[in-house]
């Protein structure tokens, strides 16, 4: 028996194959490379020193997927496979709801076909919306999203809620991250965006290493403790294991459940603009820029609902985060 891994190539992916790996799994993995490259998982079994199948496949791609279900027994499926970037969401709508909806629907129709009814799905605290205060609880109202990447993520937490609903063999976790950033330890892999990154944390490492000049701070007037934005950072490698104890989890118990992944502290944009400054002796430049359109003040998780059901909190702190970023940018200025 072997999970699946859609986007395993990705950046949270390729943490979450190591994580799974360690913890003695099978997985298969699949992604198109959209945004990846093979490196990624060359060097997770590097790191692993495992072996696993992968598959050059899209989401969309019925056919593909009927022949990896064949191939393989497939017990649970995670995730991640899918486009992010909140910007370009905007531009290019029908791509995103086509891509991460339809893709996600042409996925669990093979499923269903092979008998394989968990999901373990990578959504975002964006479903949150901008209505809740933080800490942000699963109880909360979702939806009042704000852009299309985020109804992509709302309308698939839906999709699978109402499945779970309409057979009792289905299971779906639905995991809320909030802001993964940081990179593995060996520094062999992390976050290798395309063109000039659009989050916070592979911003400030590019500046750090001179590749960008400097970091525009968007906004220094909400109403946080130094004025700038405030979110919840978690280390990617907290966030794989998180993924280990939810697939685990899913094993178990049937039925729909939304989980938060976030540590329950908040940073603003100057308090970890200083922490990758001090623990890693490099200057960020930055100047303070107007405000980013659809951004809120304050995003932070409450986590208890994940140690209560998982038995997961993050262990890695802000300076671990910093730290493990800055070693894989310095030792992969340019990325995979
Ligand atoms: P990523 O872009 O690094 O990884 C996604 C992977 O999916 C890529 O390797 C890409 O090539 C692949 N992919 C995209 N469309 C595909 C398709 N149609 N078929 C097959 N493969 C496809 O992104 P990530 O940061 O690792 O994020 C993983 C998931 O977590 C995404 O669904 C993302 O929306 C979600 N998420 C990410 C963040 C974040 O800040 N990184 C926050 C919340 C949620
Ligand atoms: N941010 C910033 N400059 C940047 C990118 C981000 O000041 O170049 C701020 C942004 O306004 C927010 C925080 O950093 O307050 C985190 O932004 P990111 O895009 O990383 O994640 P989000 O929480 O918006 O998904």
């Amino acid at each position: 028996m072997a999970i699946l891994i859609t986007g395993g190539c990705g950046y949270i992916g390729s943490h979450t194959c190591i994580e799974l790996l360690d913890a003695g799994h099978d997985i298969v993995v699949l992604d198109n490379y959209y945004n990846s490259k093979p490196e990624a998982l060359r060097r997770v079994k590097e790191l692993s020193g495992k072996e696993f199948p992968f598959y050059e496949c899209d989401i969309r791609d019925a056919e593909g997927l009927r022949k990896i279900f064949a191939a393989h027994s497939i017990e649970a499926v995670i995730h991640f496979a899918g486009l992010k970037a909140v910007g370009e969401s905007v531009q290019k709508p029908l791509e995103y709801f086509d891509n991460n909806v339809g893709g996600t629907i042409t996925l669990l129709e093979v499923m269903r076909e092979a008998g394989c009814k968990r999901m373990v799905f990578s959504s975002s605290a964006t479903v949150y919306g901008m209505n809740n205060p933080s800490p942000l609880k699963e109880t909360m109202p979702t939806g009042g999203v704000t852009n299309p990447y985020g109804r992509t993520k709302f309308m698939i937490e839906g999709i699978l809620e109402d499945l779970c609903v309409s057979d009792p063999e289905w299971t779906a976790v639905l995991l809320r991250y909030f802001n993964p950033i940081g990179a593995h330890a060996s520094g062999r892999i992390g976050e290798d965006p395309n063109g000039i990154p659009n989050n916070l944390m592979p911003y400030i490492s590019q500046v750090a290493i001179g590749k960008l000049q400097k970091l525009s701070v968007f906004g220094n007037d909400y109403d946080t403790h130094d004025g700038t934005g405030v979110r919840d950072y978690i280390h990617v490698v907290d966030l794989a294991k998180g993924h280990v104890k939810a697939v685990e989890y899913a094993m178990k118990h049937p039925g729909a459940e939304a989980i938060n992944l976030g540590t329950g502290t908040g940073y603003s944009v100057l308090d970890l603009v200083n922490a990758f400054q001090n623990v890693n002796g490099v200057p960020v430049p930055y100047v303070i820029a107007p405000r980013r359109a659809g951004d809120i003040a304050t995003c932070y998780a409450d986590p208890s609902k994940a140690k209560e059901l998982l038995n997961w909190t993050a262990e890695l702190d802000v300076n671990d985060m910093c730290r493990d970023t800055w070693r894989w940018q310095k030792q992969n200025p340019n990325g995979f």
